[in-house]
């Protein structure tokens, strides 16, 4: 399976496998107080049946970089450039009408918060089947079946009599449910899911990853999957994407990176987060300072500001020099490849058990 295998800056090679390839992706913004750099380089591929995760805190640019992929920027105030090339098919320069087309039909997204996509004034029914209509032509009659036919493929009791209510007639995981139905309704080869868990009792969280997970066997769709948790990040990926500061700093299969991290900003967010399995007492470590401001990010390595090893590193090259990440399983980062594996068994494994 191919799915993270390019380096940044590269121009994406788009195999037959590769459903979805971002090449060297930069994304600027103009405010007031200048541009910001929101997406800066960024490249990867998701192949189709896999999910891709992509990891990071606010404003690193994960969230930015799906809007991106969906066309829902603000075209007046955004520059894009790069490539993303969604089944052979480059979107960066597509009309809107292009992406109209391919939302909801090969491409669509999970909220966090299903009240963002799902109208208080029309039913639930209405809303996983109007863009079945829009995208296949169904009547109202095929599409009020096949919303239906959603509602219980995601597990809504009754569905038959359910179609017919309100959003607010739902509680908060049936309509995160109904919003999976209506993304998932024409049977998109791209889903992605921003998120989409955070705002949900556990019960109800580990229920919806098992409904994606058996969604993505039956449609073979590939993922994108954005959140903060690595706990839902190690249920649900096959392979690991941490973003920094709008950058990919890590890469490679989800098991690879949590078990060997390579880069000091993965080790501080393992860090920093409570381990499934791990022991009660352990001690959680926030990362030191804020993440930087992407109006100005800093020169070098942007994580150089709140590194702990930028000592380790000789002269002044993590302030001033910006460490390329390699190819396939890769850290951008300066320390040496013996560096990366001694400092995380001595200095940081320990502080995981
Ligand atoms: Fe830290 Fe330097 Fe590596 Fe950046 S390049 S993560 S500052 S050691």
């Amino acid at each position: 399976m191919s799915t993270l295998t390019k380096t940044e800056g590269e121009t994406a090679p788009t195999g037959p496998e590769s459903f979805l390839s971002v090449s060297d992706l930069r994304v600027r913004f103009s405010t007031e107080d200048g541009i910001v750099k929101a997406v800066d380089g960024l490249s990867f591929d998701v192949a189709r049946g896999r999910t891709l995760g992509i990891v990071g805190e606010s404003g690193s640019g994960k969230s930015v970089t799906n809007l991106t992929v969906l066309g829902l920027h603000n075209p007046k105030n955004t520059t894009v450039e790069g490539e993303i090339v969604l089944d052979g098919k480059e979107l960066v320069t597509a009309t809107e009408k292009e992406m109209e087309k391919l939302r909801g039909n090969k491409v669509a997204m999970i909220f966090q918060d299903p009240l963002t996509a799902l109208s208080p004034y029309y039913t639930v029914g209405r809303q996983i089947a109007e863009p079945f209509m829009k995208h296949t032509g169904a009547s109202k009659k095929e599409a009020r079946a096949r919303a239906i036919e959603m509602l219980t493929k995601v597990g809504i009791p009754q569905p038959k009599s359910r179609v017919d209510d309100y959003p607010h007639q739902f509680s908060g995981g049936m309509r995160q449910r109904a919003m999976i139905a209506m993304a998932l309704v024409c049977d998109p080869d791209l889903l992605i899911a921003d998120e989409p868990t955070t705002a949900l009792d556990v019960t109800v969280q580990a229920q919806i990853l098992d409904l994606l997970k058996d969604l993505q066997q039956e449609f073979g769709s590939a993922i994108v999957f954005i959140t903060h948790d690595l706990g839902v990040i190690s249920e649900m990926a096959d392979d690991l994407l941490v973003m920094y500061a709008g950058r990919a700093v890590e890469r490679g299969s989800t098991a690879e990176v949590l078990r060997r991290p390579r880069h000091p900003y993965t080790w501080g967010l393992l860090s920093s987060m409570p381990r499934l399995g791990g022991s009660i007492d352990q001690a959680l470590t926030p990362i030191p300072g804020t993440p930087p401001s992407l109006l100005n990010p800093p020169s070098g390595c942007p994580f150089h500001p709140r590194c702990a090893f930028t000592g380790e590193v000789p002269g002044d090259r993590c302030s001033t020099e910006r460490p390329p990440l390699g190819e396939g399983r890769a850290a951008a980062c300066h320390l040496t490849a013996e560096q990366k594996q001694t400092f995380f068994i001595d200095k940081i494994q320990p502080r995981l058990r």
